[in-house]
């Protein structure tokens, strides 16, 4: 068998932090396509929900199907939205809500090419489905806080975290978005759920140990 690769799950990227040179020889990417549950129906806002085959980190994918199969047992129903990108991706992403919703909106919500966690390969949108329908658009996720603190409870012990918690925005340089997961492995991620810590609160702490 070939050696497992790792890459540093724990690299930081944001606006300052771009993703490290080489870090794609680093990591080992595995693909996913979304199950739509029965009774679920597509539109033009959801059919790539079922025809976009996903890729991410190796332990990332084992850590959101995990977490996917945990919240089943609850009854609630999370899909893959989003997950790898490419600088080029971005580009296209940037360039489609800019023309959708404005420069402001895009500077707020989205990462300029280069400095997307997406780039990384550990860092996961989900959306959700409720009363058998999909909710997929960021502001009506926003809205549906007590299912999406649901999810956000079951995270760290998959090794996940929210990226982007409310109250936190000034020092992850973003709005909150609580689709947006990462993964860390289970001890960060539990340290940092302890010590109510973002990526960037915990390295600086864990720095000064
Ligand atoms: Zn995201």
């Amino acid at each position: 068998m070939a050696e497992y690769k790792k890459p540093d799950y724990l690299v930081l990227v944001n606006r300052d932090h771009k993703v490290p040179d080489n870090w794609l020889d680093t990591v080992e990417f595995v693909e996913a396509k979304n199950t739509i549950p029965e009774g679920v129906k597509l539109n033009e806002n959801t059919r790539y929900l079922a025809d976009q085959t996903f890729k991410l980190e190796k332990k990332t994918m084992e850590a959101f199907l995990a977490l996917q199969a945990a919240l089943k047992e609850e009854g609630i129903t999370i899909l893959i939205d989003s997950t790898y990108r490419s600088i080029q991706d971005q580009k296209d992403i940037w360039d489609l809500f800019e023309r959708l919703r404005g420069i402001d909106y895009v500077r707020q919500y989205a990462a300029v090419p280069g400095t997307s966690e997406h780039h990384t390969g550990l860092a996961i949108d989900v959306c959700a489905v409720k009363d058998g329908r999909i909710i997929n658009d960021n502001d009506e996720m926003i809205a549906e806080e007590e299912l999406f603190s649901r999810i956000h409870k079951r995270l760290p012990e998959f090794g996940l975290i929210l990226r982007g918690p409310k109250g936190k925005e000034d020092i992850i340089g973003y709005a909150a978005e609580p689709w947006h997961f990462r993964y860390v492995g289970v001890e960060a991620a539990k340290e940092m759920a302890e010590h109510d810590f973002v990526l960037e609160e915990y390295l600086d702490w864990k720095s000064r140990q």
